[in-house]
């Protein structure tokens, strides 16, 4: 059985020696017990969990063609628009265990574009990045690994190319190649969850030209290892976890983003997948950011589910659950909620086919999920705000009701509707702050997967207007050169689609 529990993934990232891990400033030697970094190994471990449980089981768990064995859908390879959309049911049953982004898709969407991208170099006759990758896998669905995905450079100047930029660490980039392996240096930046994971997928951020070629590199290389900083960020209400109380901080689960520092750090060879093909980084990053994409319409719909169902219990707590306007603004986060999830599903079942047994979701869908994605949180937290009252901003601490000379009072003052305490109300009140306005599900949601403007791009790239155009000149009355295909959409195929295509031929 290759299928972890939860316990053993925790067990096995306790001892680290090599890398070098910071909160605060401070180095931390085990992350599963550090008060900052511990609700982050939680929310990881639900991922592994979820294989286990008997209401995500069947979602868990996937078919291994590599191994010929089950293995947890984390680390599986997408074979059909079904698995697909397991992917975004999962993420989204996943939010109702954890209220937190549990960090374990980033490295997964990692895997499934460099199986697309290495089958791509393959099929025109470099072969060794495939067979590494396809060894690798094995590897991580035998061992079970969370994996972090490292994509986003720290990128400076944001307009100018990596070769073009003063500050040449703006980019991570290969600095030696020896006949075993490559060096690099550099650092990736917002890497989710990376202190809880045992190994790093990095990728290349941006599409590339031939003079940026050194800064044209894909591998993967265990956490823990020699040169490897870690430097975790801080957050809205981080302080409050090191209090290690149960209430205000959110301490059971949450998640956690770093800057990760490569300090001329050695890939051995068989790690490696991109080292100067800069030809290829296009359509990986096309590829990647619209698997990533897609997953937001599970993950941040099941926030939207926290967040509905703690402003409906609050509104009942003070007496206003009938009111028309508050049934009016649940409503309302019921349909930015299910959009999103809508947008995600659509994505994975129309799905494209773009090699064998490979699956990528629909470019379109996908982009439009994580544009929706960018607006909706912010409305879903501006009306829980509204629903919960003030209180939601100036809530008494946990330490206050906590202490007997305050508790009586606080109990006293704060009950709303008899059937409720005044601690339930500040639990919600707690929860609602924690979630709708944590790092996930505001800043994560715009920014995740690309800005906004890097999906309206899209968008316009895989938009035919100018058959559009003809389509509604031809329906005028004027004279129109249109020619009618059996495709509905008035989409062009993507870089991505036209390489796969061009390959087979
Ligand atoms: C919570 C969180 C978790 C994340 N997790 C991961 C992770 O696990 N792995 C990972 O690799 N990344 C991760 N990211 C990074 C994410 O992909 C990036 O934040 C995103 O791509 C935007 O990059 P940036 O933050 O550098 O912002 P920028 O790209 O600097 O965006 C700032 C502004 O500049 C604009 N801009 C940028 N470039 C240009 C240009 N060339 N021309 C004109 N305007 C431009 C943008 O549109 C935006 O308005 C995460 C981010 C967050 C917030």
């Amino acid at each position: 059985m290759v299928i972890r529990t939860g316990d053993q993934y925790v067990s096995s990232i306790s001892k680290r020696s090599k890398v070098e891990i910071y909160v605060l400033g401070k180095e931390v030697k085990d992350v599963t017990k550090h008060p900052f970094l511990k609700p982050s190994v939680m929310s990881f471990k639900a991922t592994f969990d979820a294989a286990w449980d008997e209401d995500t089981k069947e979602l868990g768990r996937a078919w291994s063609p590599y191994l010929e064995e089950e293995i947890n859908r984390f680390n599986h390879i997408h074979r059909s628009p079904e698995d697909l959309a397991a992917k975004v049911k999962l993420l989204r049953k996943l939010s109702h265990k954890t209220g937190a982004c549990f960090q374990r898709c980033v490295g997964w969407d990692s895997l499934n574009t460099l199986n697309i991208v290495t089958k791509i170099m393959a099929n025109k006759g470099r072969t060794e990045p495939r067979d590494r990758f396809v060894e690798y896998l094995k590897y991580v669905q035998k061992n079970d690994l969370a994996l972090a995905g490292a994509m986003t450079d720290v990128k400076g100047i944001r307009t100018l190319k990596p070769s073009q930029q003063p500050n040449k660490n703006a980019y991570l980039r290969v600095t030696e190649v020896t006949k075993d392996g490559i060096y690099v240096s550099g650092a990736k930046a917002n890497i989710t969850g990376v202190a809880a994971t045992e190994e790093m997928v990095v990728l290349p951020t941006r599409a590339m030209g031939p003079e940026d070629k050194d800064y044209a590199v894909a591998f993967a290389i265990p956490t823990d290892t020699e040169g490897i900083k870690i430097v975790v960020g801080r957050q809205i209400n981080d302080a409050r976890r090191m209090e290690e109380g149960e209430i205000d901080g959110l301490p059971y689960f949450y998640n956690h983003e770093g800057l990760v520092i490569f300090d001329n750090v050695f890939v051995p060879m068989n790690r490696v997948f991109l080292a100067g093909e800069w030809e290829y980084t296009g359509t990986l990053v096309e590829i990647f950011a619209a698997y990533h994409r897609q997953g937001y319409g599970g993950c941040k719909a099941g926030l939207g589910d926290v967040i509905i169902g703690a402003s409906a219990d609050l509104a009942r707590q003070i007496g206003v659950e009938k009111a028309p306007h508050v049934q009016d603004k649940l409503t309302e986060m019921i349909f930015l909620t299910e959009t999103m999830y809508s947008a995600g599903i659509a994505a994975s079942l129309n799905a494209v086919k773009i090699c064998d047994n490979c699956w990528w979701v629909n470019p379109m869908h996908a982009n439009v999920t994580k544009h929706l994605v960018a607006r909706f949180p912010a409305q879903i937290s501006q009306l829980a705000i509204d629903i919960a009252g003030g209180m939601v901003g100036t809530a008494p601490s946990e330490w206050d009701l906590k202490n007997p000379k305050l508790k009586e009072y606080i109990m006293r003052y704060l009950q709303g509707v008899e059937d409720f305490t005044a601690e339930d109300r500040l639990r919600m009140v707690r929860l609602i702050e924690n979630v709708s306005m944590g790092v996930a599900f505001q800043i994560e949601s715009i920014h995740g997967a690309g800005s906004p403007a890097a999906q309206r791009i899209m968008f316009s790239r895989l938009y035919d207007l100018d058959l559009a155009r003809e389509i509604s000149k031809k329906l005028a009355g004027r004279k129109a050169d249109l020619k009618m295909t059996t495709k509905p959409e008035p989409w062009r195929e993507t870089q991505s689609e036209q390489e796969a295509k061009e390959h087979d031929k």
